[in-house]
């Protein structure tokens, strides 16, 4: 009984996303300056939150340094922790 070869049509196209670099480490960035505004707000959302390393391309360490400006900028309140109006 030789069944033949289902190989072909279980193959999934992929496509390869292009890697992002990490635009602090690209800047040469050392500290992220919490008074930035503009700046830790590319790296947000509309709705104020941080948006995650899968959509910037930062790399983990630039991403730790940014969450820590972020809620250092909220904390002085520069920065939204939310936005209501968005809803
Ligand atoms: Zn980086």
């Amino acid at each position: 009984m030789a069944r033949k070869s289902n190989k072909d049509s279980k193959k999934k196209k992929r496509k390869v996303p292009k890697k992002k670099l990490c635009y602090f480490c690209t800047e040469h960035f050392v500290a992220i300056d919490y008074k930035d505004e503009d700046l830790l707000r590319r790296f947000m959302t509309e709705r104020g939150k941080i948006s995650p390393r899968r959509n910037t391309g930062t790399c983990a360490l630039h991403q730790r340094l940014l969450a820590m400006a972020v809620k250092r900028g909220r904390h002085i309140v520069m920065l939204p922790f939310v936005r209501e109006y968005f809803r």
